[in-house]
C-alpha cells in the first residue's frame, strides 16, 4: 500500500448503540448484529471499533471482551457509555476519534462499500444512504466523517447524525437489515446472505512449488490479485482455505505461516482486493511431532474449513463455489456442498470471469 493510500484509509468505526430499546446483540442469520458489523468493517481494513452505548444496555462489555478471539484480524474494541442523544454523543467522545472515522447505527446493516464512502469524503463528509421499502424515502445508514467537522453535526431524529452542510452520497441498493422494535427498514434477511469463494492458495493465488513458508517462496500466480478485485466487485465474500502440513512437518512455524498471511493479503489490499478471511490447517496424520499428527476435518478433502467459515459469515451456500488445483478441493467441495471449480494454473483472472459468465 502506497503511503498516500495509507493515509486515506479509514481505520475506524463507531457504532451507535444509544436506544436502550434496541436489540443490538440479537442474530441475524445466527450472528449477532454487532459482530456482523464488526466483521464487515474488518473487510476494509477497519481495525479500531468503538461502541458508544447506553448505558443500561447490557452484555456489550461480554460481547466487547470476547469478540477478537473470533476474529480472523486484530483489531481493538472499546464500549464507551453516553446518555446524550446521537450528535452530542460524539462530539463528547472526539477525544477518542480518529481524524477521519466511519459512524453506523449497531441496530442496523446496509450493505455499504467503505472503500467507497472514505474515497467520497477524502474533502469532507460522505452519507451513504438506504431507501426504506415503505415510503421510499432515504435514510443515511453510514456516514465517513471529519474529527473537526464533529461541531456542525445536526441534532435530527435519525440515529445516524449527519453534518449540516451538503456532502457526498452514496446510495446503497443492497439489502438492509435492523434489529429491534420500530426498525428503521424492512429486514430482508433472506437476501442478506452472500455467495462466497472459497480459494485454496498454493497452486490458485501463487504458484505452487512445494511446501511455501515464506515471502521469498512467493510467486503470485498471474492474474491473481484482478480474480480477488472481480469477486469482491461482483458482491462475493472471498475466503482462503488451505492445507499447510508443512507446519506439522516442521518445515516452517506456524508463526512463518501468518507473517506470509499478512504479506499476502497486504500486497492484495494494496492492489485493491480484499481476501476476507482464511482458514489453514496445520494437521497431518503421518507427520512426527505429536501436537500436529493427528486426522484432522478440516484438512481438505475434509470439509471442515469451509464449514467454519460458512458459521462464521452469513454465507448463500447455493450461490458459492470453490477454486482448487487438486482433486482434494473438489472432494472438498462436494463435502461441504458447494460446486467446485478445478484450475489448472494458467490465468486466474481469466479462470474466474469464465466461472462468473456461468452464475
Ligand atoms: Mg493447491
Amino acid at each position: 500500500m502506497s503511503a498516500d493510500e495509507g493515509a486515506r484509509t479509514v481505520r475506524q468505526i463507531v457504532l451507535l448503540c444509544l436506544d436502550r430499546e434496541m436489540s443490538y446483540l440479537a442474530p441475524i442469520d445466527d450472528i449477532p448484529l454487532l459482530q456482523l458489523l464488526v466483521q464487515e468493517a474488518g473487510r476494509y481494513r477497519v481495525d479500531d471499533v468503538l461502541l458508544l452505548a447506553q448505558p443500561g444496555i447490557a452484555g456489550l462489555d461480554a460481547f466487547a471482551a470476547a469478540l477478537p478471539a473470533q476474529l480472523h484480524r486484530p483489531l481493538s474494541i472499546r464500549v464507551e457509555r453516553s446518555t446524550l442523544p446521537p450528535h452530542a454523543a460524539l462530539q463528547a467522545a472526539s477525544p477518542l476519534l480518529h481524524d477521519r472515522f466511519h459512524v453506523m447505527d449497531g441496530s442496523l446493516w446496509a450493505e455499504v462499500d467503505l472503500d467507497r464512502l472514505s474515497a467520497l469524503a477524502r474533502t469532507g463528509s460522505a452519507i451513504a444512504m438506504a431507501r426504506r421499502d415503505d415510503d421510499n424515502s432515504a435514510v443515511p445508514v453510514a456516514v465517513c466523517l471529519m474529527r473537526q467537522d464533529l461541531d456542525r453535526l445536526t441534532p435530527a431524529s435519525s440515529a445516524i447524525p449527519v453534518p449540516t452542510d451538503g456532502s457526498a452520497t452514496l446510495v446503497v441498493n443492497g439489502p438492509v437489515c435492523a434489529v429491534g422494535p420500530g426498525s428503521h427498514l424492512t429486514t430482508h434477511r433472506a437476501q442478506r446472505r452472500k455467495p462466497a469463494v472459497f480459494l485454496d492458495r498454493d497452486g490458485v493465488l501463487n504458484i505452487d512449488h512445494g511446501y511455501i513458508g515464506s515471502i521469498d517462496r512467493l510467486v503470485w500466480m498471474p492474474g491473481a490479485a484482478d480474480a480477488v478485485r472481480l469477486l469482491n466487485e461482483r458482491g462475493y465474500y472471498v475466503f482462503v482455505v488451505t492445507n499447510q502440513s508443512g507446519i506439522g512437518r516442521g518445515l516452517f512455524s506456524d508463526a512463518a505461516y501468518f507473517e506470509l498471511r499478512r504479506e499476502m493479503h497486504d500486497t492484495l489490499a494494496a492492489a485493491g482486493a480484499r481476501i476476507d478471511d482464511e482458514r489453514h490447517c496445520p494437521f497431518h496424520p503421518d507427520v512426527a511431532d505429536p501436537a500436529y499428527r493427528r486426522v484432522s476435518s478440516w484438512r481438505k478433502p475434509e470439509p471442515g474449513m469451509l464449514l467454519d467459515l460458512m458459521d462464521a459469515w452469513p454465507v448463500d451456500r447455493a450461490r458459492s463455489f470453490m477454486i482448487g488445483d487438486k482433486s482434494s478441493d473438489m472432494a472438498a467441495a462436494r463435502n461441504a456442498g458447494i460446486a467446485g471449480h478445478l484450475f489448472s494454473g494458467d490465468n486466474l483472472h481469466d479462470f474466474v470471469a469464465g466461472i462468473l459468465s456461468q452464475y
